[in-house]
């Protein structure tokens, strides 16, 4: 069988690959970092199969044929939001109030303690941003969490909902971040980047939290030892040099603390929003962009594919473009994906369907935890003997 070396050692002699493209296939090699313009240039001359094989070589050379998901669910607040995204087909504004919801506290405390004795170890909590949704509101949801099952890690809440909680509460980053992790917070998820830029962000998704504000969230939440994710919204209006930015941005971020575990490209989807008249990009595209996001973020350990947003097949295909993590079971609990058209209606799926779409491509199947710890490894696991739920005791990280 061939080695991944031996892939870019191939493309080497390729006397049709430009020299501008050689020279980066070099230092993907030489393990060195590649610069803006090379960034823009892979997204502009570097084909399917040239960009599959350089971030295929750096996944196997970081993680080998291992694949992380990790059993979880969602608890979406609500669906109505002050903002007015204009990629957004979740949010039904406060004038369309008959189609949202609004949980109340004890709504999503039930929902948690649904899942009391399921073997899952993560609940992901985010969804629009409404007043009642203040500081107090979730230190006291996360405190109740936290109380009522101690080793569920409680991922919650984007910089566009602490800029707001945060500003209305007249305290600054530092201090708010430190009375949510007080509070219960364990790590924050990567949505409301959408695209850093601000000429771009002022045209979809104006008046939210900005860029550099979206930036000093999670690096306050770094200080603290906390860990994130990063995400970018792609195939829109944006150009590829957009992209790069977005990336450049957060690699210089992740150079400072550290805090990032994965970057996850979120594909613009066209239905039911105010950006339906834009064409979506094609798979080839996000294969492309996911191998990018690989290349160029030389210092960011987890590319992800949410699964139920490009589809069970693409996120097979994707696991030879750079990505190592297609998230979690779900078990139907978000409407984030569904309502802007994802190919998933309801985004659920067993242990055991993770699993086998994993194997089918040859991979190495690895539940694990919020912060990567091995929960079970399926490789070699057969099924009707499902192993006994563990849990791991949350790291202190500094
Ligand atoms: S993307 Fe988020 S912030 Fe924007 S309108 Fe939708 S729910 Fe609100």
């Amino acid at each position: 069988m061939m080695q991944n070396s031996d892939n870019l050692q191939v493309l080497l002699q390729d006397p049709n690959l430009s020299a501008d493209l050689k020279h980066i296939a070099q230092k993907v090699l030489n393990k060195q970092r590649i610069t803006f313009d090379e960034g823009v240039l892979l997204y502009e001359q570097g084909e399917l199969g040239y960009l599959g094989a350089l971030a295929n070589h750096i996944r196997e050379e970081r993680h080998g044929d291992k694949t992380y998901f990790n059993r979880n669910f969602h608890i979406e607040p609500t669906n109505l939001c002050v903002y007015d995204c204009k990629f957004c087909s979740y949010s039904r504004l406060l004038k369309q109030k008959s189609e949202g919801w609004e949980y109340t506290m004890d709504e999503m405390f039930n929902m948690v303690a649904k899942y009391d004795g399921e073997p899952v170890t993560e609940v992901h909590i985010v969804g629009g941003v409404l007043p009642q949704y203040d500081v107090p509101f979730y230190q006291e949801l996360f405190a109740r969490i936290r109380a009522h099952r101690p080793e569920l890690h409680i991922k919650a809440l984007t910089p566009v909902e602490y800029h707001y909680i945060f500003k209305k509460a007249k305290i600054d980053y530092a201090t708010g971040m430190r009375l949510m992790q007080e509070a219960g917070l364990d790590s924050i998820p990567g949505g409301g980047a959408e695209i850093f830029d601000s000429e771009i962000r002022d045209q979809i998704s104006k008046d939210k939290c900005t860029a550099d504000q979206w930036l000093a969230i999670h690096e306050e939440w770094h200080k603290l030892g906390g860990r994130s994710n990063a995400t970018m919204l792609y195939g829109h209006i944006e150009e590829y040099r957009h992209r790069v930015d977005h990336m450049e941005r957060l690699r210089q971020l992740q150079d400072k603390t550290g805090g990032f575990q994965t970057f996850i490209p979120l594909k613009f989807r066209n239905k039911d929003n105010q950006m339906s008249h834009v064409p979506e990009v094609s798979v080839i595209e996000d294969l492309r962009n996911y191998a990018v996001a690989r290349i160029y973020l030389d210092n960011f350990d987890h590319i992800k594919a949410y699964w139920a947003m490009i589809s069970r097949t693409t996120a097979q295909l994707s696991l030879n473009f750079g990505v190592d993590d297609i998230d979690g079971t779900l078990d139907d609990t978000t409407k984030i994906y569904s309502m802007a058209g994802a190919e998933e209606q309801h985004p659920g799926m067993s242990t055991k369907q993770v699993v086998e779409l994993i194997k089918h491509v040859g991979r190495q199947p690895i539940e694990r935890d919020t912060l990567y710890n091995v929960v079970t490894d399926y490789t070699n696991f057969v099924f009707g003997d499902e192993p006994k739920p563990q849990y791991y005791k949350l790291p202190v990280i500094n």
